[in-house]
């Protein structure tokens, strides 16, 4: 048994059950019998089934083995490759074992071919999907959406081809499991949409829905009961690329200088009843970021005020605590949306896996960042994807030092900025002028690893065993970047999977989708893997 230490390291971070399924496996391996209760042993010994002696499947497990390798993959690649083929090449070359099915979305990040505008790759049809439209890619079932106005949401892209249904027994043959993966994307001319969207300080309606309207919530509940009784699926995750007020208001994003910052929400009727329960005056929040808008505007046209811009926005937030209330009641009502899933989902099968992914500007702005808590997570989450691109990282981190350096943070030059934030969140990369074409390293990736590792066990270790979520780091492979600026290569995957895994991550999703990876960039993260 000289082999245990090593093996109880490994351990260490396991829940008793997965450390008394581990222990079982182990003595099984060493043809020993076990005194653990039957629950607590694994499938292959339940069931009055022998204990196998010392069998191929057993005496080669390997600590890793029980590390989760997902991908992330839409309708359209079965549609256009076949599902065997598609299956058995993420089997054979990278060892997939989940599959993170895009089963919900109207954009083109998870879902669909490769963006019109960037190459396509080695694989798949060749030929863009310029007629792409989303929705719904497995089957609704009108039964679950009686309490939402959102009920037409059939993808029509691919007929009657019900991703889920077709994807499951095939993915169960092969050992894999299958993940529902939706997100918080909607198309303006779906039916029944209008009422729900957000209202902007211009009052406007925005894009976005607002999570404290009813028929919101209502909706994503209508979708996750729908996949959960209709489906025997092992997990779901669901994502929102979306920030309050204030960040957008700062322009605190990849993007964000094009962000106007009168058109921040949302200030709809359902907020507004929201903050009046909470005690904040809703036409005190208007004028405040009001006031922030026009501070926004002087500092992007370059007006300095006397007392400097960082000093200007701080008296705002001192003079109207309305600003960061508000904030905090949007992020609340994203929140809802986290805990109303989780909570669903326990209730119709507890053993279903729940988590989320974590939006990428986690990874660029110090604002957004100090509202995503991971020990907070630890509430309504079996799992986080933590998004940590490091290729196309490089030029986003880019475009949001942009515009924080011409908001709050204008007193700094742009390159002064860059440097206050690697400060702040923990970085060590390129110097601005090349971090558009260098991305960033892998060793962002080890760092955001441990961090998120370390935030979701927490202070408290002595229950840290039993409540430690899985940290899955969300991975880069061919996500498109513009012109000139890094695009993935081999080397790139392998070092962001090693350090992955090396700074401790439970496993690791290959993101975005599969329709735009290229095979050598795939293959890549299966020589990591295995190495
Ligand atoms: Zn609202």
């Amino acid at each position: 048994m000289r082999c245990l230490p090593a093996i109880f390291i490994h351990m260490s971070n396991l829940s008793r059950r997965e450390f008394a399924q581990e222990f079982t496996k182990l003595l099984a391996a060493a043809g020993l019998a076990t005194g653990l209760p039957l629950n607590a042993q694994p499938a292959s010994l339940q069931s009055g089934a022998q204990a196998p002696a010392l069998g191929p499947s057993v005496s080669k497990r390997l600590p890793g083995d029980d590390r989760m390798v997902g991908i992330q993959v839409g309708a359209v690649s079965f549609v256009d490759e076949g599902i065997t083929p598609v299956l058995e090449r993420f089997a054979r070359e990278v060892g997939i074992n989940t599959l993170f099915l895009a089963t919900y979305s109207y954009g083109r990040g998870i879902a669909g071919r490769q963006v019109p505008g960037q190459p396509l790759p080695d694989h798949g049809k060749q030929e863009y999907d310029t007629d792409y439209h989303g929705g719904n890619f497995a089957r609704t079932h009108e039964q679950y959406y009686a309490h939402t106005p959102l009920k037409k949401i059939q993808a029509p892209d691919y007929g009657d081809f019900d991703v889920i249904a077709a994807i499951i027994p095939e993915a169960k043959s092969r050992g894999m499991k299958t993940f529902c993966w939706y997100e918080d994307s909607f198309r303006r001319d779906l039916e029944g949409l209008e009422p729900l969207l957000e209202v902007t300080l211009s009052g406007k309606r925005a894009s976005t829905a607002c999570f404290h309207n009813p028929g919101v919530q209502a909706f994503w509940q209508a979708l996750t009961e729908d996949y959960l009784r209709s489906y025997p699926i092992d997990g779901i995750m669901w994502g929102s690329e979306r920030q309050g007020p204030f960040g957008n208001a700062l322009g605190a994003s990849a993007g964000g200088a094009r962000h106007d910052p009168l058109e921040i929400s949302c200030f709809c009727r359902f907020c507004e009843s929201e903050a009046k329960s909470r005690g904040i005056d809703p036409q005190r929040a208007r004028e405040a970021y009001t006031k922030l808008a026009a501070l926004v505007r002087d500092s992007r046209s370059g007006t300095r005020p006397a007392d400097g811009y960082f000093v200007s926005y701080w008296r705002l937030l001192v003079q109207y605590p309305e600003i960061l209330a508000w904030e905090k009641l949007w992020n609340d009502g994203q929140k809802n949306a986290y805990k109303n899933i989780y909570h669903l989902a326990k209730s119709i099968r507890p053993e279903t896996a729940v988590g989320w992914h974590i939006w990428h500007n986690n990874s660029f702005s110090p604002f957004y960042r100090a509202e995503q808590d991971y020990k907070e997570f630890r509430d309504y989450s079996d799992f986080l994807k933590v998004v940590m691109y490091n290729n196309c990282g490089g030029p986003r981190l880019a475009s949001c030092i942009d515009s924080l350096s011409h908001s709050i943070f204008a007193d700094l030059s742009p390159d002064a900025t860059l440097d206050l934030i690697y400060k702040n969140l923990n970085y060590k990369e390129s110097k601005l002028s090349d971090l558009p074409h260098s991305g960033l390293s892998a060793d962002y990736v080890d760092r955001e690893t441990r961090r998120a590792l370390a935030g979701v066990q927490g202070a408290d270790k002595k229950d840290s065993a039993d409540k430690a979520i899985k940290i899955w780091p969300g991975i880069d492979i061919d996500i498109p970047t513009g012109d000139n600026e890094k695009k993935t290569q081999p080397e790139d995957v392998r070092q962001a999977v090693r350090a992955a895994l090396n700074a401790g991550a439970h496993g690791v999703i290959l993101s975005r989708k599969y329709s735009e990876m290229r095979l050598a960039n795939l293959r890549a993260a299966g020589e990591a893997l295995r190495a």
